[in-house]
């Protein structure tokens, strides 16, 4: 069952791609604004190594995005037998380019590259996808620092649709570096945005349907399908589904479904908003990295 065949009203659906396209629409402005000030537009370039069809996906859609808003891109494409010297050559290359504003460098990447010592490579001013150790150090002290996407895209998505978070208990399931923890962090912050009471669950966790029924706002980023079901949320919880799994579906012209972490079918008439998959969180993602790409070209987070 998809999000587009179950009946929700549409107030309780929290749609990322409207709140995303809102966001596309001011920083397409200040482009312009800059530009006939005489700035540069800012440039972000992606690597992609290999033909994984999802990162394939994700990093077009990146490069449409930044089109959109009327930035500059460039993608540069690696076989998947690209050594890790070469690489990390790659990456010093670009941290010099004085054209390039910021860059990612799409995960996941070959087995035979440690992600780690490339993310370490990336200088901190232009990683706009917010991995670096220096950035979320930053975050974690509360200093001004390019944040990992996907987590601000979902703080982002709560302040813009009104969903009140102070006070709240937000139960986050899934610790990884590029979204459980991250988030975690971020909605435990001392800011209107956040101000919530956060539980972080993972594989481990003990009892993890009871604490998830305790939650006011359930954040799930396993990548596990429809592993959140009805008995573990609260009437009137809040429900934020991270999850993108692809999985084989014969009727789609693609040959696969985009599936999220919660059950979209029994979850959605018990919880008072939740987000849809696709057009919910991912659309977010795009545009706090765009928003991350403006900052750096402003030198707003590192003074250039
Ligand atoms: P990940 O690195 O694989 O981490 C998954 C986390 O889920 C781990 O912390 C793992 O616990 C936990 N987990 C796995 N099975 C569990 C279980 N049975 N009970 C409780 N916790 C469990 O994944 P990720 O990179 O965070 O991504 C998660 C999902 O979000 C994926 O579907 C990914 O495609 C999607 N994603 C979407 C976006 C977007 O923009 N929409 C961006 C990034 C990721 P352990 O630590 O104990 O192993």
């Amino acid at each position: 069952m998809t999000p587009e065949n179950v009946l929700v009203e549409t107030s309780r659906l929290i749609d990322g791609k409207q709140t995303a396209e809102d966001i596309k629409v001011e920083i397409a402005a200040e482009v312009a604004q800059r530009r006939a000030a005489g700035h540069k537009v800012p440039h972000l370039a992606a690597i992609l190594v290999g033909h994984d069809g999802g990162s394939e996906t994700y990093v077009r859609n990146k490069v449409l995005a930044c089109e959109r808003v009327g930035f500059a891109s460039t993608l540069l494409r690696y076989e998947d037998d690209i050594t890790e010297a070469e690489l990390l050559a790659k990456v010093a290359e670009l941290n010099e380019d004085p054209e390039i504003d910021g860059f990612i460098v799409q995960l996941p990447l070959p087995r035979h590259i440690d992600p780690d010592k490339v993310i370490e490579a990336i200088r901190p001013e232009k990683d706009v996808d917010g991995f670096h150790p220096m950035n979320i150090g930053r975050m974690v002290a509360g200093l001004p620092a390019l944040l990992p996407a996907t987590p601000s895209g979902i703080v982002e998505l709560l302040a813009r649709q009104g969903i009140k978070t102070s006070g709240k208990h937000c139960v986050v399931i899934g610790r990884s570096n590029i979204v459980g923890t991250p988030v975690s962090i971020l909605l435990a912050k001392n800011l209107d945005t956040a101000n919530c009471t956060v539980t972080l669950c993972h594989s481990r966790t003990q009892n993890l349907a009871d604490i998830c029924r305790t939650a006011d706002i359930v954040v799930a980023a396993i990548g596990r399908p429809e592993f959140v079901t009805a008995d573990m949320i609260k009437p009137g919880a809040v429900v934020i589904d991270v999850g993108t799994t692809r999985v084989a579906d014969a009727s789609k012209k693609s040959g696969f479904t985009l599936k999220g972490d919660v059950n979209f079918s029994e979850v959605a008439p018990l919880a008072s908003r939740i987000t849809p998959v696709p057009g919910g969180v991912g659309p977010m993602t795009i545009a706090m990295l765009l928003l991350n790409t403006l900052r750096a070209a402003k030198g707003e987070i590192h003074p250039k």
